[in-house]
């Protein structure tokens, strides 16, 4: 079987770490496939807007799987925000290191045992045929005290994971995608992947 799907993202940081989860397979982004046009998010949760994508992708490459993933970090002082709302928060193109100094600044009187976050994914796999699966992943951590590392992307220099003594920006990337809510909501789709979903649903 040909071990190629589109991964429905055009960020970097995302790919790079499904691509490291799924060595056997050829993944491609947006860019590789020469989708310029625009996915609008409308959905009110991860689930619905992992599955717009995805459905968006399909329309324009159809006959090859899609995975597509919507995620965002759910800051429990914020009553679940930025939430589906991560990548738009404070703006589109505001740099990182704003966002992440602005929700520490907000956050910098509120003690520890209020600072819980997690970060969640939503992942749908479309088969060839249309069918979807899908499945979620969470991890638990807390928004840190300061911006802390330089792997991975986006909020992860906040993100305070307990277990592991240090933020998701200071772990090697193997071992961020050990336990990230992408890489637990991406190996459900994995055994369905290894398994025959695709012949079935060419
Ligand atoms: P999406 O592309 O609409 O799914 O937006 C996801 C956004 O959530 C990203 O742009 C980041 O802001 C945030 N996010 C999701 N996963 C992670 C992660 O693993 N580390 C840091 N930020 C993340």
């Amino acid at each position: 079987m040909d071990k190629t799907l589109i991964f429905a993202t055009t960020n970097q940081g995302k790919a790079r770490e499904v691509r490291a989860m799924m060595p056997d397979w050829e993944v491609l982004t947006l860019d590789d496939i020469g989708f310029l046009g625009e996915i609008v998010e409308g959905g009110s949760t991860f689930e619905e807007n992992a599955l717009i994508k995805a459905e968006t992708i399909y329309g324009f490459n159809e006959g090859m799987p899609v995975l597509a993933d919507d995620s965002g970090l759910c800051i429990d002082y914020l009553d679940g925000k930025p939430g589906v709302f991560s990548s738009r928060y404070l703006g589109e193109d505001t740099p990182y290191y704003k966002k992440n100094k602005h929700i520490l600044e907000m956050m910098k009187d509120v003690p520890e045992e209020q600072r819980g976050a997690h970060f969640t994914c939503a992942m749908v796999l479309l088969a060839p045929n249309g069918v979807h699966k899908s499945a979620i992943g969470v991890l638990e951590g807390r928004i840190a005290r300061r911006i802390a590392g330089d792997g991975g992307f986006g909020y992860d220099p906040i993100f305070f994971v307990p277990e592991a003594a240090c933020t998701t920006a200071q772990m090697p990337a193997y071992e961020k995608n050990k336990i990230s809510h992408r890489a637990r909501a991406l190996q459900k789709l994995k055994d369905i992947l290894d398994s025959d979903f695709i012949e079935q649903n060419l």
